[in-house]
């Protein structure tokens, strides 16, 4: 078995399988170790992106998507058809061949790029060195290479008053694998995870309630969109309770005594199954060597500079194993970067432009920053808002939830943040990041010619709106 590398790369997710692939694009021979196999003992590529995570939660969404819509929208177009049933068994299958296709396509895009593989359990010995427990044997391996990146990536964080038992009480993992559909559903934690599976089940006819522990709800989002959000979900019936604390879960037969906190006082809830969706963190237990010198800092996020650079010489980690926020996209463009790095070529990642996505109805996107976060730091910003109701693309479409908001500072009328919450919102703020990218101002939104009708006027008209000359929407004026 070969030995010596270029790069090592531990761990196969999103950050890793990326970074892997563009250092061999860039002639380096390259090494990825990855220890999640199947029930067979294969490796599975992907990470939990693919596997667990991104993936499978947006199939399921989509196929409760369609189910809610033929229960309830499709009358409107005059279309009929019979009862609407669901085999929860088939959806599952469905989510299943998807994740399955796209985690044997890495295992393809790593043949075709000559990434070799080894499944197995990886440790950082020193810099330059890694040595691998190989699966399904004891034998380690040493590998050596002149460069080493560390994509770990991240597990579900577990709470003591919620003990996950695979069954009842689960992770986001198990919220994807009801084989029936829960009649009460319980979430502990309101963010992206916690409303994206709380959002397919209650489609799919769960009573759910979601207990946040905050006091304000999506407290990382702008106020405004936040404020919108919480109004559709609560019409949608999922109840959410912030400045709630979960105090003790605990079995009831089949079911789940919730004892929680709320205003001082204690309540108690009984839940068919429980998720615990309150975060995660990074997988740093064990990937060095007490002695490599590998410094891992607060939240054991492995300690980086702003080019994934560790505390070891020639030893990067990229992706949800360090700082920022814990986005699939955000590891691959370190990966990327950092592969770059290696081959001696300049890069850098821009932190400041990173869109945040939470694929509920609607959907929720933003980037860059808030209008509270420009507050506190004292800088003068203008907005201008337009709502989904007043696009005619929207209205077309029955969907008319939400609006666009862009910041634009007040003197050089430079793209602060673009905040939106609506249909196919995690497309459109795409277009909001290539402006900023580009360093357009909001100017720059307002002069293009954006095409009619579409969804994407509504970017176009919040420009308009920042200079108070948005055409479809008639201006407030005060008496
Ligand atoms: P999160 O950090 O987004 O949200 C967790 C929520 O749980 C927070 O609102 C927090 O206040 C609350 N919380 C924490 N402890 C609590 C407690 N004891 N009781 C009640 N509430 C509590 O975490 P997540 O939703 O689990 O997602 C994990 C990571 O995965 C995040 O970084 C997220 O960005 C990422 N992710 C992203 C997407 C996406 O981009 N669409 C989807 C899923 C996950």
């Amino acid at each position: 078995m070969e030995t010596s590398f270029d790069v090592i790369i531990v761990g196969a997710g999103p950050a890793g399988y990326v970074s892997a692939i563009r250092c061999a694009q860039l002639g380096l021979k390259t090494v990825c170790v990855e220890s999640w196999v199947d029930v067979a003992n294969n490796p599975v590529l992907g990470g939990t992106c693919l596997n667990i995570g991104c993936i499978p939660s947006k199939a399921l969404l989509e196929s409760s998507a369609l189910y809610e819509k033929l229960k309830s929208e499709i009358k409107h177009h005059g279309i009929s058809t019979g009862k609407t049933h669901i085999d929860i068994a088939q959806m599952i299958n469905r989510k299943n061949r998807i994740v399955n296709e796209l985690t044997q396509g890495v295992q393809g895009l790593f043949a075709a790029n000559k990434v070799a593989l080894v499944s197995g359990v990886a440790k950082l010995r020193s810099k330059g060195q890694v040595s691998v427990e190989k699966t399904g044997s004891n034998e380690v391996v040493v590998l050596n290479a002149s460069h080493i990146i560390l994509a770990t990536g991240s597990s579900p964080i577990e709470i003591p008053s919620a003990r996950f038992d695979g069954n009842a009480i689960v992770d986001s993992t198990g919220g994807l694998e009801f084989s029936e559909v829960p009649k009460t559903l319980g979430v502990i934690g309101a963010g992206a995870i916690g409303l994206e599976l709380g959002s397919v089940w209650s489609r799919l006819g769960s009573t759910v309630k979601i207990f946040e522990a905050l006091p304000d709800f999506l407290a990382l989002a702008d106020e405004q969109i936040a404020k919108e959000a919480g109004k559709h979900f609560r019409q949608q019936g999922i109840d959410i309770q912030t400045n709630t604390l979960v105090t003790r879960c605990e079995h009831k037969g089949e079911k789940v005594k919730v004892t929680f906190t709320q205003d001082g006082k204690e309540h108690l809830e009984l839940v068919d199954k429980m998720i615990v969706a309150v975060g995660r963190r990074p997988n740093s237990e064990n990937i060095a060597a007490d002695n490599a010198g590998l410094e891992i800092g607060n939240g054991g996020f492995v300690s980086v500079d702003d080019r994934c650079r560790t505390s070891i010489d020639c030893v990067y980690a990229i992706g949800d194993l360090v700082r920022g926020p814990m986005l699939a996209h955000k590891g691959s463009e370190e990966g990327m970067m950092v592969a770059e790095l290696i081959a001696g070529n300049y890069a850098q990642v821009n932190y400041g432009n990173i869109p945040a996505i939470i694929y509920t109805h609607p959907e929720i996107a933003w980037v860059g920053k808030t209008e509270k976060e420009l507050k506190d730091a004292g800088q003068n910003y203008r907005t201008g808002v337009f709502p989904f109701a007043a696009s005619g693309r929207a209205r077309a479409s029955g969907d008319t939830a939400g609006m666009v908001k862009v910041i634009a500072d007040v003197d050089t009328d430079s793209l602060l943040g673009v905040h939106m919450i609506g249909p196919h919102c995690s497309e459109l703020i795409m277009q909001a990041c290539i402006a900023i990218e580009l360093k357009a101002s909001a100017e720059d939104l307002a002069l293009t010619m954006f095409a009619h009708p579409t969804l994407s006027e509504a970017l176009h008209e919040a420009s308009l709106a920042v200079d108070g000359r948005a055409i479809h929407i008639a201006k407030l004026r005060r008496a």
